[in-house]
């Protein structure tokens, strides 16, 4: 057995390109004492990988070149030395960009795969679902009938964003990037309606689809998308800051947004950083989980094969030409 997996090797000069990673195959490790050895079925592709690999302080990861690329992954045990964990448990473990990865059991969760397909571990029901959801009740408050405008509306934040605005009696408007996101943001999860910044001048787009302004901003992107929404902004406005993909890709910090219409507005910002609100987490997964029960919340998955195209797969979510959650498929989740 060999464990392939994919390297850092360098920082990427703007947008990251597939040689931004080698790749090698080593032996698989066995476990030590109080270790699991685990093999990887999902990974998830993050945007805040990009950070890591520019040596971002803001992240516990170091990455020098020829180490595994971190990432949060789905796994099951295959050999344990650890009183936790059996072989054949499913686990949400940061094995990184390889097929195998030992853990001590730290920050590791048990999945059950009767109770939601194991990849949501790493979407709706993980990391990213926690941050829309807990990101838009607790710092963007919003109340029934207000205007509440999400960015990047149906990535795996967004849409939970979105779903949790409408399902809170807010009306939700999407910001995406092409027709067809827009068309399932409408369609599929229930955003009132959904503007296109590709097509025509977003600020003016945005007055039209909140003529009252918009009480609640959950940005994503940051740059000009944050700025077209900040001159749209409704008096007492809340605009959560969860991500700014839009600067990841950047060497330099982009120059700020004018921030004199939060003045105008007698609005709030608030920076949203999900770890702060893992205390929420039991509460997130019972009303999520119930509302995909009930048929009231949808989930998109964009799924690659094969550990070898997780780099294309990454680069291609920089440029934003993800249609969903971003995964790969490691290997199959029965053997
Ligand atoms: P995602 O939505 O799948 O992210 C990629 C999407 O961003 C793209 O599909 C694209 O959608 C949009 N985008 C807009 N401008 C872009 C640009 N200039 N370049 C590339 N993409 C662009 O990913 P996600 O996992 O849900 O994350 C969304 C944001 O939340 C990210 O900024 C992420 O870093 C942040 N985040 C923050 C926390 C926290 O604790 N604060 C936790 C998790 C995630 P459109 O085509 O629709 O624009």
């Amino acid at each position: 057995m060999k464990n392939q997996r994919i390297l850092f090797a360098r920082t990427p000069s703007g947008l990251p390109v597939p040689e931004d990673f080698s790749s090698d195959e080593v032996a698989v490790p066995a476990p030590g004492d109080g270790q699991f050895l685990s093999r990887t079925i999902w990974l998830s592709l993050d945007p805040y990988y990009r950070n890591v690999m520019k040596g971002s302080q803001i992240y516990a990861d170091r990455l020098k070149p020829g180490d595994p690329m971190v990432g949060e992954t789905v796994a099951q045990v295959i050999e344990s030395r650890h009183h936790g964990f059996e072989p054949g448990d499913y686990v949400a473990v940061r094995n990184g960009w390889q097929g195998y990865a030992l853990s001590d059991g730290s920050g590791v969760r048990k999945l059950n795969p009767a109770q939601a397909p194991l990849s949501t571990a790493l979407g709706v029901l993980g990391m990213p679902g926690l941050t829309g959801y807990a990101g838009l009740i607790y710092l963007g408050e919003p109340k029934p009938g207000q205007t509440v405008v999400v960015s990047a509306a149906t990535g795996p934040v967004g849409s939970t964003a979105g779903q949790v605005a409408r399902l809170v009696g807010a009306r939700a408007v999407g910001i995406a990037g092409s027709d067809d996101k827009c068309r399932y943001a409408v369609d599929e999860l229930g955003y009132a309606t959904c503007v296109n910044y590709r097509n025509g001048e977003l600020r003016a787009q945005l007055k039209a689809a909140c003529p009252d302004g918009i009480d609640v901003y959950f940005d994503n992107v940051g740059g000009d998308t944050l700025a077209a929404v900040l001159a749209n902004l409704a008096l007492h406005a809340r605009v959560v800051l969860c991500g700014m993909i839009e600067a990841y890709s950047m060497d330099k910090p982009p120059a700020g947004p004018f921030l004199g219409p939060i003045v105008g507005a007698r609005a709030t910002m608030k920076g949203l950083v999900v770890y702060d609100w893992v205390h929420k987490q039991p509460e997130f997964f019972r009303v999520v989980s119930n509302w995909i029960r009930e048929g009231s919340f949808r989930y998109r998955e964009d799924i690659a094969d094969g550990l070898a195209n997780a780099p294309g797969a990454f680069c291609r979510l920089m440029r934003g030409g993800n249609f969903g959650k971003a995964l790969v498929r490691v290997a199959p989740e029965s053997i």
